[in-house]
């Protein structure tokens, strides 16, 4: 059994149905770019993963575990889920240090030293230690977004879900971001990516998944589906892109 399987889901807001039917599974150690038009259903794909959204029918498990649709048990599974998402929605009035010890004291129910050790190894790896007695708004979007990936992988994730994690900083922020992120795919970590941004697809990415219509319409590897994609859906997607 695959790390995460999506089977069967269907997802309606009132009268129009936002996923069609979604099956797909994701390998344990595999870097899945999910890209489509705007309104494809890929947020929503991505918020259905970790119960943000619930859905009508099919099912969707995470290490051979289905997520309840809500009580106790949903946020400690939901915590095998990390989630990055455009905005960077840390705490304002924690400092960087207190967003990332947060969860695993809370949920974890880690020590607030050995949460704070740990804490102090991601926001290194992130490239932000020196941030860590800072607050939010003293950092730029750039640093606050890795501040976020640092947290969410502070929960010692099975999966890390980013939805447009670039697409509200400025470009010259863009490549710090997406640098850690690469990072992290080749660290092995299990990944699905929502992104714009074809070259950490081509880079990054194990298998492309493409959405329209919220139907998951093609999927291959970068290299397949950029030299060659299939249907005329994805044709016209990538030449307004590309
Ligand atoms: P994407 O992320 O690919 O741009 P979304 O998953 O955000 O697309 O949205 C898919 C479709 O579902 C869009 O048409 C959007 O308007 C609709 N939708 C998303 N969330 C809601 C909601 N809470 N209520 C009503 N419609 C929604
Ligand atoms: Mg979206």
């Amino acid at each position: 059994m695959a790390l995460v399987e999506i089977s069967g889901v269907n997802k309606h807001f009132g009268d129009f149905q936002a996923l069609k039917d979604i099956t797909m599974s994701i390998e344990e150690g595999e870097v899945i770019v999910v890209i489509g038009p705007s309104g494809s259903g890929k947020s929503t794909l991505c918020r259905a993963i970790n119960r943000l959204e619930t859905f009508e029918s099919g099912s969707i498990t995470i290490d051979g575990k289905e997520l309840p649709e809500e009580g106790k048990e949903l946020a400690r599974l939901r915590a095998d889920v990390g989630m990055v998402f455009q905005s960077f929605n840390l705490f304002a009035h924690k400092t960087i240090l207190e967003n990332v010890t947060l969860g695993p004291i809370k949920v974890r129910k880690q020590s607030k030293s050995v949460a704070e050790k740990r804490a102090m190894e991601l926001l290194e790896r992130v490239g932000v230690e020196h941030q860590a007695s800072k607050y939010p708004a003293q950092l730029s979007g750039g640093q606050q977004q890795r501040v976020a990936i640092a947290r969410s992988l502070a929960m010692d994730p099975k999966v890390m879900l980013f939805d447009e994690p670039t697409s509200a900083l400025d470009p010259e922020m863009i490549n710090e971001v997406l640098d850690v992120m690469t990072g992290l795919a080749k660290s092995g970590m299990t990944m699905v990516v929502v992104t714009h941004e074809m070259g950490f697809a081509r880079k990054a990415a194990d298998r492309v998944i493409f959405m329209a219509d919220g139907e998951l319409v093609e999927q291959a590897t970068p290299e397949e589906f950029f030299t060659n994609p299939q249907s005329g859906r994805a044709k016209d997607f990538l030449s307004k892109i590309l």
